[in-house]
């Protein structure tokens, strides 16, 4: 964990003073009740773990909460605010309680039944996961994990990376017209981050053979291997399923929805529904973008499939004022918004969160 700054710390201070005084809860009257934005929060969790700081995501601080944080978070919520079902909600439109919330968890992380569950059936906080369906009960799992890790422990240089970028594209489209970008930090280290960004747009052969040449170049990284079982097994989504917990779709392969061929996102959308429902014998009421990204031919596919509703990631401006069932705003929760200056949970700094991005 970081030291404390001094930003961090006004903040802190801001947000204590901002909750304790009641302006907070007058600035959630304003917009809720005078602008009329929707009084209710779907939050976007991702992955909850014991230690954070310990493993593969410290790359992606802005995927994961602690478990005891998380624990802080959904006691909080099941005190002061009324927890709905997503469904509940999409089912709801206009007529929901006043501060209503939603938890949801995207990606179906294994971590979701071994540290989330536990804290949501305590609570007895209704949740929806959103699984990436061919990756449930397999050791599949997110091509960004090996990237990471690999870049953290094979000492790549922004150079070797253009390298193995522009000779796994040229050999698929024997001209290659991306330009090689400069993934070098100040520091002379990868940044991560822009790196794993590039490579989104890349189709899942080419990326393959990214992934193959960096474990080739760098050995020693490739022989630690990855987290073998990271994702749920049906069993556990079952056994989660029986306690209550709702499962929607993020599509069968996480691939994104709009740089795909219509065709293949249909695929994408409808498959991914029916594996579910098979599994779960259930119906699939929701969806969630996966990467956040949709488009108006994507909302229309989900839409004609039969879900319900289908929530977006926060920071996605077309959805910002809708009430739109097919592009329901969230609001991201990672462990940094709302510890203080010494990682301890806060509950100013949670609601101040919360407030900001009615
Ligand atoms: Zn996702």
């Amino acid at each position: 964990m970081s030291n404390p700054t001094g930003r961090s710390i006004i903040k802190y201070f801001l947000a204590v003073l901002l909750f304790y005084s009641g302006v907070l809860a007058a600035y959630r009257f304003f917009k809720t009740r005078i602008l009329g934005r929707p009084d209710l929060s779907i939050l976007m969790y991702h992955r909850v773990l014991d230690n954070p700081w310990a493993s593969a995501v410290l790359t992606q601080p802005g995927m994961a909460v602690s478990t005891e944080v998380f624990d802080r978070q959904m006691a909080y919520l099941s005190k002061s605010r009324q927890v709905i079902r997503l469904t509940a909600l999409a089912e709801a439109g206009r007529s929901l309680p006043r501060g209503a919330v939603a938890v949801t968890f995207d990606d179906g992380w294994r971590d979701n039944f071994t540290n989330a569950y536990p804290v949501l059936q305590k609570h007895e906080i209704p949740a929806t996961i959103f699984l990436t369906a061919d990756f449930v009960g397999t050791p599949k799992s997110f091509w960004f994990l090996s990237v990471s890790r690999l870049l953290r422990e094979g000492n790549f240089t922004g150079a070797d990376l253009s390298d193995i970028v522009r000779k796994a594209t040229g050999i698929q489209s024997g001209s290659d017209t991306r330009p090689a970008a400069d993934h070098t930090g100040v520091t002379g280290s990868v940044d991560a981050d822009p790196f794993i960004e590039s490579l989104k747009d890349l189709d899942p052969e080419t990326l393959e053979r990214v992934i193959a040449a960096m474990r080739e170049r760098s050995p020693a990284a490739a022989d630690a291997g990855d987290d073998d079982k990271p994702m749920l097994s049906w069993e556990e989504v079952i056994e989660m399923q029986s306690g209550g917990v709702e499962f929607g779709s993020h599509g069968c392969s996480h691939r994104i929805l709009t740089r795909l061929p219509g065709a293949q996102a249909q695929d994408e959308i409808t498959g991914s529904r029916i594996i579910i429902e098979e599994r779960l014998g259930r119906k699939t009421d929701c969806f969630s973008y996966p990467n956040g990204d949709y488009n108006a031919q994507v909302k229309a596919a989900v839409e004609q499939a039969g879900y319900l509703c289908a929530v977006t990631t926060r920071g996605d401006r077309l959805a910002a004022k809708s009430t739109d069932r097919f592009s329901l705003r969230r609001i991201a929760v990672h462990e940094g918004i709302s510890v203080g200056p010494r990682g301890r949970f806060s509950k100013a700094m949670f609601v101040w969160h919360l407030a900001r991005n009615l």
